[in-house]
């Protein structure tokens, strides 16, 4: 479904004519994982899903929101917020609770909101969900905000509101997004580089797995509590200047599996730094053999792969460059999700359906594949 249709769709779920619509994409990211709360380089891009939320001023103090398939949510805007019920609806308190902070008495509002980013895929609906609500606050209210101060917010909101300690990369790259551009974010300046991806015979793959483990240890928050204690023991004050040869200096008083967790963290920072030279010298061979290190040392040394991931990276690499595939990894935060497949554009199609077949005889699971390219960031349609 494109864009306009989206936005079709989710105007016709508002019983008034809405007088504001917004987008925000979710992301892929090529390469640099686990990294961008290590002062870490990250190669994310905003793909074609958009969430669009679509919205018409209701003369009360009230925001009622209501999202396909979701419980409706009532938010009072005449106070400060809280985390409440539905639980999906805490995305859009933390967002509404920035722009209070901010000084801003927001409008009561009815919105619909609707979806083409598959939710809990590792491709950032949440982010998407962040960025769109921002973008419609921003409209409601008739300002734009600065392009990192938003994504800072929708970050904040993702932190305190849904409880999850994630880095920058998922609102940078829906924020800062463009069509054909790679969003390169250096996370420890905090600034994106919007670098050129554009060669028409190279293609990116989303292999959505359709499997999400749960934790009982909440993996993402023990992986980032692994790399401070990690970071503190080896005694510099960024991940940045940690070398690989401080790290096995380190590595019996660090214990594992920290020792693995941090040498994942110095290992990819240095692989997606040489990936972003690959890409400045359309070497796509290489950074697809710097994709597939990067999955093995997300699986081996930081354990956040998972038999489906690691299937449909393997099926990926089992066609192998004679097929078309130049390189294959997980993508996001791991425990299920989705891969990402760097292949030539000519094969494609029949790469997509060989790893569509060869996933679900072997599971039983119906795998979402499709291809992305670098598109535009959250804004207002309307
Ligand atoms: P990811 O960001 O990788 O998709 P998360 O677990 O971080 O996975 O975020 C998924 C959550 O975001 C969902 O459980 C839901 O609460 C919220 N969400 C995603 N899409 C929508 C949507 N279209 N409407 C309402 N909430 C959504
Ligand atoms: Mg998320």
């Amino acid at each position: 479904m494109t864009l306009p249709q989206l936005a079709d769709s989710a105007a016709a779920g508002l019983s008034q004519p809405a007088t504001v619509i917004a987008a925000a994409p979710g992301r892929v990211n090529l390469i640099g994982e686990h990294i961008d709360y290590c002062d870490g380089f990250v190669m994310p891009f905003a793909i074609d899903r958009y969430i669009v939320i679509v919205a018409a001023p209701n003369d009360s103090k009230m925001a009622k929101l209501a999202s396909d398939g979701l419980p409706d949510a009532i938010i009072d805007l005449s106070t400060p917020q809280d985390i409440g019920e539905p639980h999906w609806a805490n995305y859009v308190r933390g967002v509404i609770d920035g722009f209070q902070k901010l000084g801003h008495t927001l409008p009561g509002f009815d919105a619909h909101i609707v979806s083409t980013v598959p939710g809990g895929a590792g491709l950032s609906s949440s982010a998407a969900l962040e960025c769109a609500t921002a973008t419609l606050l921003e409209g409601l209210l008739g300002l734009t905000l600065p392009k990192k101060q938003k994504a800072l917010l929708c970050q904040k909101a993702e932190h305190e509101f849904a409880q999850v300690p994630c880095g920058i990369m998922d609102q940078f790259a829906s924020v800062f997004g463009e069509e054909n551009r790679i969003v390169m974010i250096d996370c420890q300046s905090e600034e994106p580089t919007l670098v050129p991806f554009e060669n028409p015979s190279i293609a990116v793959i989303i292999a959505n797995t359709n499997v999400h483990h749960q934790l009982t240890d909440g993996g993402y928050a023990i992986r980032r509590r692994h790399t401070e204690e990690a970071l503190a023991k080896i005694g510099i004050a960024s991940w940045r200047n940690v070398t690989l040869a401080d790290v096995e200096a380190k590595w019996e008083e660090l214990g594992d599996p920290v020792n693995r967790r941090a040498r994942h963290i110095v290992t990819e920072i240095a692989r997606t730094q040489a990936a972003a030279l690959a890409l400045e010298a359309n070497d796509f061979t290489e950074l697809g053999i710097l994709m597939q290190a990067s999955h093995v040392s997300l699986r081996d040394d930081f354990e956040v792969s998972c038999e489906e991931l690691d299937l449909m990276v393997t099926i990926a690499n089992d066609i192998g460059p004679r097929g078309g595939v130049l390189g294959a990894r997980m993508t996001g935060g791991g425990f299920g999700g989705s891969t990402v497949t760097l292949c030539d554009s000519d094969q494609a199609e029949s790469i997509m359906a060989t790893m569509r077949m060869v996933y679900q005889q072997a599971t039983g699971i119906e795998p979402e594949i499709f291809c992305s390219r670098p598109s535009r960031g959250a804004h207002l349609i309307r």
